[in-house]
């Protein structure tokens, strides 16, 4: 089998939200088909990918350097040992022929999106869902069959923050979620606690609700947050300081007692490993959020979860950033702990299928084959507008 065409568009998902650190003003997004001459099941594969929000669009990265190199590559550079499909982690050593180490910058982002639409690919040959194929390539056979998520937002409501917050955390339980998770960082700290207070009387329990400080705090200040927080108990306390300063949440573990969460923007194997080295996480209770489509794609999540094993963790300490479908497909085939969630906001990029629901705080996967976007019709609209 062979590529036959890639298409690349940028798409806007431009929001009014912010976090403590930056403005989701201008956000937008590569979106990738990778057409193929394989059929299955009546219907020509194309793969998709994307890059999760929060990173902007890597439209000339793309263009410049990594559909070329693709395109340029023999067919059989591509190919697994049967030669009916895609091998991913070849296709990985292609796109980064000729990159130097380290200095991961934003190119991790524009492999991700590649490597996404690869696996899409891959599966989609294969006639099976990517959780399924992930499960018996890489885990015990068995995928999750309903997997763990929580409603990331918790935004700041200026003029009505308490009210604003309350009616937001509830919108979450209608939905089916039961844990939240919302900022901090945004407003002084005991301004912060009195929303969390808020929350928390909504949500019923503590231990439902994380906070995301989103790398605001210096030390002094991610320890008087600290100190602030504690007595609540809440689920985790994520991105306290700068995600590369280790040093900072070395200090802040021995500090604070309850579980501590980071790593969404640590974008490959060899910053998680300096993480686990150096950050003084503690594997029997901290959570690792690395998002394989910021982070390089799976072929590199892959090596992060090798890197995690090889320090004792186990990935069910994982839950993952960014709300897709790619991370609840590894999520479910790898058995991670769960999954993040953006009910409402980086649509249609956020979100799971049409046909799963969230109940219970659990969403099920689609048995469709690939990454399962042909049941999320929003999606697959702009899909077929940018990129047919
Ligand atoms: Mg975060």
């Amino acid at each position: 089998m062979k590529i036959t065409d890639i298409r690349e568009a940028r798409v806007s998902i431009a929001s009014d939200i912010a976090n403590a650190y930056i403005s989701f003003a201008k956000m937008d997004v590569s979106v990738v088909a990778i057409y193929t001459d394989a059929w299955a099941d009546g219907r020509q594969v194309v793969g998709y990918g994307f890059n999760s929000n929060g990173r902007y669009a890597q439209s000339g990265l793309l263009r410049e350097r990594f559909l070329p190199r693709l395109q340029e590559a023999e067919p059989a550079a591509l190919r697994d040992e049967s030669g009916g499909n895609l091998d991913p982690f070849k296709v990985w050593s292609v796109l980064m022929a000729n990159e130097k180490p380290g200095g991961h910058g934003e190119r991790s982002v524009a492999v991700g999106i590649i490597d996404m639409a690869i696996w899409d690919i891959v599966a989609k040959v294969e006639n099976k869902p990517l959780a399924r194929l992930l499960a018996e390539r890489y885990g015990d056979g068995n995928t999750d069959e309903r997997v763990s998520v929580y409603a990331a937002g918790g935004y700041y409501y200026p003029g009505k923050q308490i009210q604003g917050l309350q009616d937001e955390m509830r919108s979450y339980l209608d939905m089916g979620y039961t844990c939240t998770k919302m900022k901090i960082g945004g407003v002084p700290l005991a301004e912060d606690l009195k929303r969390i207070e808020a929350a928390i009387d909504v949500v019923g329990d503590a231990s439902r609700l994380a906070v995301d400080a989103n790398g605001r705090f210096d030390l002094k200040t991610a320890l008087a947050f600290a100190d602030g927080l504690a007595p609540y108990g809440v689920r985790w306390y994520e991105e306290a300081g700068d995600p590369l300063d280790y040093a900072l949440q070395q200090q802040l573990g021995e500090h604070y007692d309850p579980p501590m969460a980071t790593g969404e923007n640590l974008f490959s194997h060899q910053d998680a490993r300096n993480l686990l080295r150096y950050g003084g996480m503690r594997a029997d209770r901290d959570i690792l959020q690395m998002d394989p489509a910021l982070s390089y794609g799976l072929v590199e999540y892959l090596r992060t979860l090798q890197v995690l094993r090889s320090h004792g963790w186990s990935p069910r300490q994982c839950i993952p950033h960014g709300g897709h479908q790619f991370a609840l497909n590894i999520a479910a085939g790898l058995k991670l702990g769960g999954n993040e969630s953006y009910p409402e906001v980086f649509a249609p990029f956020g979100g799971f299928a049409d046909s799963a629901p969230v109940e219970e705080g659990r969403v099920a996967l689609p048995e469709l084959p690939g990454i399962g976007f042909e049941d999320k019709r929003e999606l697959m609209a702009l899909f077929r507008q940018h990129l047919s």
